[in-house]
């Protein structure tokens, strides 16, 4: 095997400080917080840390960018649109390196990175194309009056991303808010902040005007909270638990009545029926709780079986997760790297301690792997469990298929939907009345028929009880991202 490339396993980190003002700046307290990497456990840069007057700094750049004669509120559609398009275009240019960093700061296989980048040029293609599309009605009226609507910007849009797909959660918010004119406050993750930083670098070179994208790492109970409270901010998009997506409503709520769209995981049911083949369904399922170490809000992490292939399904899951690959991100052969941090290691570990403790059946994985520095950890296949268990009801995130039995579509109906979260939901089956009545019946923001994960620029991303509220992605979010104003004028006329 050809060896792994130096610049891949052990990419340069060019970006550490805030991004405020198309500036690089350090933190006004001066202090830093270290950036790990998973695989090893060993730090790999020290970023600055915003603190409470670098996150007034960073809005304060962001209004003056959004002030009635700049440069950005000047410019034409046309013209938001080349610049997004051009960010696109460079995103793709630095593939590599963005792959690598994003593998080496959150444990993502490389293999998918690449693909993230990918991805990650084409929101902000497809939202380029919105610049100069979003555009509002005329209205019949009462009397003599001409009526429209107009779509406007929001303003300051704040927003707070998770670590587990960085990149992807950078372009699901900075893509539509700048298309549609608004500026930004970003704060990624803690655990993850160096592609965010990178990806602003390349907003500069594209030419977007000083202010109109800021970039602050810090923690959540600091930068965070301090955004999500900052009066200057119109809106805040929030990804990630849902202990934060209530903070981040009651800071709104404690400040000026912001504009908020939160999502806040799932516990996403992903139900096979008998008539599927097996052998797709244990990779389905499998793709669908295992990947990024599971570490995704939609992942389908309980997974309901129809009972007359439950056995078979069980048996082969095992197979195929002692089969499973886990080791080197940086390695093509490693289908599952990392989880982002001990903390979150340590987590999964308690949640099926105490499934265990509580009767569930460990019958595959269920360890740390112990032979590496950093936070590896065993593909997990539980059963026995009940619906009641906690484990049952709270997110795990971790490489854990949990599979529950079931016997008619009824009853998969109401079991999956016996759950507070409502993000997403799978069903693997040939027949259509099964497909509709899952696809109608399960309440959840996203349904995946006979496929688990795709997704494209194009479609709708969001929850519905307490997963959240407000789309990513699409036209959706184009909505989440202006204001409509109505304008009435009275014309001459009869009255
Ligand atoms: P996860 O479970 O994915 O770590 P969190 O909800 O803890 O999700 O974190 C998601 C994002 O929310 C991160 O950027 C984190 O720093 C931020 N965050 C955490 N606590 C707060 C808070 N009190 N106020 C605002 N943001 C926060």
């Amino acid at each position: 095997m050809d060896a792994i490339p130096e610049a891949i396993q052990n990419p340069d980190i060019k970006y550490t400080k805030l991004f405020i003002a198309n500036e690089w700046r350090a933190s006004s307290s001066g202090s830093t917080f270290a950036s790990i990497n998973p695989s090893t456990a060993d730090k790999i840069a020290d970023i600055s840390e915003a603190k409470e007057s670098d996150v007034d700094d960073a809005v304060k750049a962001a209004k003056a960018a959004f002030s009635r004669n700049s440069e950005w509120r000047r410019m034409t559609p046309s013209e938001r649109c080349k610049l997004m398009s051009e960010v696109a275009d460079l995103i793709e240019r630095d593939a590599q390196y963005l792959a690598s960093l994003e593998t080496a700061d959150n444990g993502r296989p490389y293999s998918l990175t690449y693909g993230d980048v990918m991805t990650v040029a084409k929101n902000f293609r497809y939202y380029a194309g919105w610049t100069d599309k979003y555009h509002g009605k005329t209205i019949p009226f009462n009397g003599d009056y001409f009526c429209y609507t107009v779509h406007k910007p929001i303003g300051v849009c704040g927003a707070i991303i998770p670590w587990n797909v960085p990149m992807i959660m950078f372009s699901w918010k900075v893509a539509p808010c700048l298309a549609m004119g608004n500026v930004m406050v970003l704060k990624p993750a803690e655990q993850s902040p160096l592609t965010a930083l990178y990806l602003a670098s390349l907003f500069k070179e594209a030419g977007f005007p000083a202010g109109v994208l800021n970039v602050i790492p810090g923690y959540g109970n600091v930068a965070g909270r301090s955004l999500a409270h900052h009066d200057g901010v119109d809106k805040i998009a929030f990804t990630g638990s849902n202990t934060v997506g209530r903070l981040i409503l009651e800071a709104a709520a404690a400040s000026n009545c912001k504009r908020v769209t939160v999502e806040m995981g799932g516990k996403n049911p992903n139900i096979v029926f008998s008539d599927f083949d097996v052998d797709r369904a244990v990779k389905l399922s499998q793709t669908a709780a295992f990947g990024n170490s599971g570490q995704v809000c939609c992942s389908g992490s309980r997974n309901f079986v129809q009972d007359d292939i439950y056995e078979q399904f069980v048996r082969k899951c095992i197979e195929e997760a002692k089969k499973r690959t886990v080791g080197d991100p940086t390695d093509f052969k490693s289908a599952q790297g990392p989880m982002i941090s001990e903390q979150q290691l340590q987590r999964v570990l308690g949640f099926l301690e105490r499934a265990a403790a509580n009767g569930a059946k460990i019958v595959s994985g269920g360890n740390r792997i112990r032979d590496r520095d950093g936070y590896f950890m065993e593909p997990t296949v539980v059963t026995e469990l009940t619906d009641e268990m906690e484990i049952s009801k709270e997110e795990v995130f971790g490489p854990v298929q949990q599979i529950y039995k079931f016997k008619t579509l009824d009853e998969v109906i109401e079991r999956a939907n016996n759950t507070r979260f409502g993000l997403a939901a799978g069903v693997l089956t040939n027949d259509f009345n099964n497909v509709m009545e899952i696809a109608n019946e399960v309440n959840a923001g996203v349904v995946w028929v006979n496929c688990y994960y795709p997704m494209s620029p194009g479609m709708a991303f969001g929850g519905v009880k307490e997963s959240g509220f407000g789309r990513d992605l699409g036209e959706y979010a184009v909505q989440n991202y202006s204001d409509v104003k109505t304008v009435i004028m009275k014309v001459p006329g009869r009255h």
